[in-house]
């Protein structure tokens, strides 16, 4: 069984991203809805489940959800589902990583379950896990915070910021750049991390100070 994934870029992987909207969801209005497009286009079942975040934990994992090997469906912790909206959205988005950029390690497999997800996944080594699980975060980033809207939107967040604080992103930039990214987080429907490691990724703060 070969499973080495494949290295990708920053780039290929934006590109993947910018394929999918464009196939998905063309008109490209945020908040990206993930969820429609997995249910209603994709055709994927989402299946809540209680305590399958707990259940993970006792095999030493920690787990939100995953995709069967199948891409027929999509297991969700039941908490997350129903509680932890932008949490949801983003572990969504990453499954869908994993289906657009992993399909050659996936058709290898077959798990239904969550203990043969586990099963499966222990099988592959920590770090090309990690590689994997990197890969299908900057695509779930890059398809809910899409690069083409990010810079506008920050522009104005910023705007926004500077007016309510009464200060300049020159003049106290950390301040102001945690009041931006609350309102980036709600244009997106993303949490503040995911809209930070966004900026971050695009270069756009330091762009912003030049
Ligand atoms: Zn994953």
């Amino acid at each position: 069984m070969e499973l080495q994934p494949i290295f990708k870029t920053k780039e290929q992987i934006n590109s993947e991203a910018e394929s999918f909207l464009k196939k998905y969801h063309p008109s490209k209005a945020i908040p990206i809805p993930i969820e429609q497009i997995i249910d209603i286009q994709l055709q994927i079942d989402i299946i809540s489940i209680p305590g399958l975040k707990d259940a993970s934990e006792t095999l030493d994992h920690d787990i939100d959800a995953f995709i069967s090997s199948d891409f027929r469906s999509i297991s969700v912790d039941k908490y997350i589902y129903d509680k932890v909206a932008t949490r949801y959205r983003f572990t969504l988005a990453h499954e869908i990583g994993h289906m657009i950029l992993h399909e050659y390690l996936y058709a290898q497999f077959k798990f239904n379950k969550m203990d043969e997800f586990i099963t499966t996944i222990n099988e592959m080594p920590l770090k090309e896990r990690g590689m994997v699980e990197w890969q299908a975060d900057e695509f779930a980033g890059l398809i809910l915070v899409p690069r083409e809207f990010l810079e506008e939107k920050f522009k104005k967040a910023l705007t926004r910021a500077e007016e309510v604080l009464n200060t300049s992103f020159k003049d106290s930039p950390d301040f102001v750049i945690d009041v931006a990214i609350a309102y980036l987080a709600q244009d997106f429907a993303v949490s503040a991390d995911v809209a930070r490691i966004r900026l971050e990724r695009d270069g756009l703060k330091e762009k912003q100070l030049q």
